[in-house]
């Protein structure tokens, strides 16, 4: 009997082992991406460590940190070898050199042939780089303030146009971060009809130096695009300073596009690069090479295939626009959404995949692995021309470091626990509540002089009614939360700039599982704690439809900064001793709540695969206090401009409502105004809540519009807090708490949530939402009413 060796795969590996990898199984999209990311056949791993609950594992190839599920470290087939092969000692350093100016291209082989655009002409640039590479801190430094967000059209990202500082003829836009042209996720497919339908005149592509192999890979495909390409190298400081070098000419050279050494973060080589963009799109300077191939690789199966497949489909590449080159590397690896614009007849697919098929016998890979393979194979032909690599790297090390303690088997969950409690301990208890109670004796002086001079000035009574409690109270209370929310943004973004969070979604995933999601939906959870508008946005980046689905259904359950006010406000007047208590059992109850729910969508709507697990981890950074001020000082912006439109406008809109009746004479008392009588068409509805006061059900209506406003109308409805005090009881209280922290999310979040998933699911997320905080708020009734409350 012939034995057959047991065939080994990643998840046989111990933590420190290395092996080859041999195979890589699994199909589609999926195994398009592990392709992207190096895990090819030929290509050395180690693992790392596995997560402190043992899945999954953290490996290392190409120089750079991977995460990987067991089940799907079981598809790739590997070769144990006993240590990582060193690279070739270099013979010598590069010395510095002369780095040839504007239009000297010439120098290392003919210039592009480019028409120049007219004088006049806008030059629109795309800002393309993989995450982590740098590009907000990029974007920030050549825009500076002067840039706009909004959303690429039909879709929720976020996207920020700005002009280079100095230039005002240009436009530049930064998109998603990406690690491929492959279709994998959605900010994947963005970016890339960006670049396909929008036509930016030049790409700045920027490159983390110190992680470069990977990085290159995304390159490779940009210079197939046909469009002037600038390469920004960027974090050279961190390179350089670990005794790296690289030879920007010599790469200039081997890729054929200009090659700008940079430091985002310390603005060094900007301006440099700023020219040379400018020049590239200026004269329509196309990459002079798009042809990695190489004849003499493998016996040229791959080049072949790649010329063969150009030719074929050159006449209707050209016809429905996109780049030739590109278009064939894409139809070899099977990307169904090119071959269906490319309207191939039924001869020219054939002939198609019987050429493809050939490939794969020559190479001996199947197809997406033999374009994967070509890519990395030349990019390791650059890296050994032109890069000298650092010594194990400081901030490598340090990383390791770190992640011994944050990752590590016993102390990553209580670090976790431990980390988000400061953050929520600063936020309110410190920082914000102490610049809040400066921001709330402000606002109250502000509103005590200007009432003392509207009394001063006998003001028509209604109008000073209007501007005191609609104006300066309603919006006067709302504002007082802003450093609060501007807090609590800023200790979320340190958490996501510093690299921690993806150490999160690594040491969650298993328990994120179980409840039917992965890890990386972590972070779309912690930033609905700030607000859910961008934490519906952010689960763009997760690649599965479904994980996508389930992370945006369930953020609106983590409590956002808006509803803060709302605690505040109650547990001030009626529960003031256990006030913070209070909040920690809202936050338990909501992450509890969107638990329980998650588990029956697991069940029910969403009991599909689990998606692969495959994220970066990079190194730990610090953040760049210009990227975190830029950001705080646009949440506080959005935050403002809201609350001097929609708070303002509902809030003047709910004191007229008060103040007429139906023949739109003044009330004296406002029981008998407009608003009692329509709200008082909902009251039944929350009289089993104990909520069953016209006051408060318009409050909860209002809060539909901004979460905020809910205080600032019960601001105008009651006369102060006493007010609400005598109107309802510290039980009611106690259900109304929980009724705002369960019920529909905002207007603006549930546009977010159709633009993503569609009307459908948009009114389901509010009828679902509210039945649950009606039946939450009713039990914590019951159980008020069981234990004698009330
Ligand atoms: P993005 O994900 O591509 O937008 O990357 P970011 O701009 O957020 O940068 C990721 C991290 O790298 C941040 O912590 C930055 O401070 C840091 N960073 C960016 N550029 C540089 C650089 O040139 N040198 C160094 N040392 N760090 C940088
Ligand atoms: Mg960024």
């Amino acid at each position: 009997m012939i034995e057959r060796p047991e065939k080994m795969t990643i998840s046989d590996l111990k933590p420190g082992q290395s092996a080859v990898i041999k195979k890589v199984g699994g199909e589609g999209a999926l195994r398009q991406h592990f392709l992207d990311m190096g895990v090819i056949p030929g290509v050395e791993v180690t693992l790392i460590k596995l997560a402190p609950m043992g899945d999954p594992m953290e490996l290392r190839l190409h120089g750079y940190e991977l995460t990987l599920r067991l089940a799907d470290a079981e598809k790739i087939d590997v070769e144990r070898i006993d240590a990582p092969s060193k690279p070739p000692a270099k013979k010598q350093r590069t010395k510095e050199a002369y780095h040839p100016g504007l239009g000297e291209m010439d120098k290392n082989g003919s210039r592009g042939a480019g028409t120049a655009l007219p004088e006049g002409s806008l030059l629109t640039f795309a800002l393309v780089g993989n995450q982590n590479s740098g590009k907000t801190t990029l974007f920030n430094q050549l825009t500076g303030a002067r840039q706009h967000v909004g959303n690429f059209p039909g879709v929720t990202v976020d996207r920020k146009d700005g002009e280079i500082r100095g230039r005002s003829d240009t436009l530049i836009t930064d998109l998603p971060g990406i690690y491929s042209m492959s279709p994998y996720s959605s900010e994947e497919l963005v970016s890339r009809n960006f670049v396909l339908n929008e036509k930016p005149r030049a790409i700045i592509n920027i490159v983390d130096a110190t992680n470069i192999e990977r990085n290159l890979y995304l390159t490779m495909q940009l210079l197939e695009m046909n469009i002037p390409v600038v390469v920004a190298l960027n974090m050279m400081d961190e390179v350089t300073g670990n005794g790296g070098s690289i030879d920007i000419n010599r790469m200039e050279a081997m890729l054929g596009v200009p090659v700008v050494a940079i430091s985002a973060a310390k603005n060094e080589g900007v301006d440099e690069l700023v020219r040379h963009a400018v020049h590239v799109a200026k004269y329509q300077e196309k990459p002079r090479r798009q042809d990695f191939c190489d004849s003499s690789d493998h016996g040229g199966a791959v080049h072949r295939c790649l010329h063969a497949v150009s030719h074929l489909i050159e006449d209707h590449a050209e016809r429905v626009g996109i780049p030739v080159r590109f278009a064939a590397s894409k139809l070899i690896e099977g990307d169904s959404l090119i071959l269906n614009q490319l309207e191939l007849d039924r001869n020219e697919t054939e002939l198609l995949e019987h050429i493809v098929v050939q490939l794969e016998k020559e190479r001996g890979l199947d197809r997406s692995a033999a374009i994967a393979d070509m890519r990395f194979s030349f990019i390791g032909k650059v890296c050994d021309e032109c890069v000298i690599k650092p010594r194990e790297s400081k901030e490598h090390l340090r990383s390791e470091k770190i992640d011994r303690i944050l990752t590590g088997k016993y102390t990553a969950i209580p670090l976790f626990i431990a980390i988000m409690g400061v953050v929520f301990y600063l936020t309110f208890m410190v920082i914000g509540a102490w610049l809040q109670d400066l921001m709330a004796t402000g606002i109250g002086w502000l509103t005590d002089a200007v009432d003392a001079a509207l009394t001063a000035g006998h003001v028509n009574e209604a109008i000073h009614g209007l501007i005191i409690k609609g104006i300066f109270e309603g919006v006067g209370s709302v504002l007082s939360f802003l450093p609060i929310i501007v807090t609590m943004f800023f200790f979320l973004s340190l958490l996501e700039d510093s690299g921690y969070i993806a150490r999160v979604a690594f040491v969650m995933d298993k328990l994120l599982r179980r409840i039917g999601l992965s890890g990386r939906s972590i972070v779309p959870m912690l930033i609905g704690f700030g607000c859910t508008v961008p934490a519906v946005m952010s689960t763009r980046t997760l690649p599965s439809e479904r994980d996508r689905k389930m992370t945006i259904l369930l953020t609106p359950f983590m409590s956002c900064t808006a509803k803060l006010p709302i605690y505040g406000f109650f547990a001030n007047a009626f529960f003031p001793e256990i006030s913070w208590l209070l909040m920690v059992l809202l936050y338990v109850l909501g992450i509890v709540t969107g638990i329980l729910v998650a588990l029956l969508f697991k069940r029910t709507l969403f009991s599909g695969e689990a998606v692969p697990f495959v994220m970066e981890l990079p190194n730990y950074r610090m953040p760049s206090p210009r990227n975190v001020l830029q950001l705080l000082w646009e949440k506080a912006r959005d935050f403002l401009q809201k609350a001097f439109s929609v708070i303002l406008v509902a809030t003047i809109l709910v004191w007229f409502l008060q103040s007429f009746d139906f023949h739109l004479n003044l009330v004296q008392d406002s029981h008998s105004s407009i608003l009692a009588a329509i709200s008082g068409l909902l009251v039944p509805l929350f009289k089993p809540l104990g909520l069953g006061d016209w006051r408060i059900v318009t409050s909860l209506i209002s809060g539909f519009m901004a979460k905020e406003s809910v205080v600032s109308v019960l601001g105008v409805l009651f006369d102060a807090e006493g007010g609400v005090a005598a109107a309802i009881s510290a039980l009611s209280a106690a259900s109304m708490l929980v009724f705002s922290l369960l019920y529909s999310p905002c207007v603006a979040a549930i546009a977010s949530i159709k633009r993503e998933l569609g009307r459908g699911w948009a009114a389901g997320v509010i009828l679902w939402q509210c039945g649950i905080a009606w039946l939450a708020a009713f039990a914590v009734r019951l159980i008020g009413l069981l234990v004698g409350m009330g």
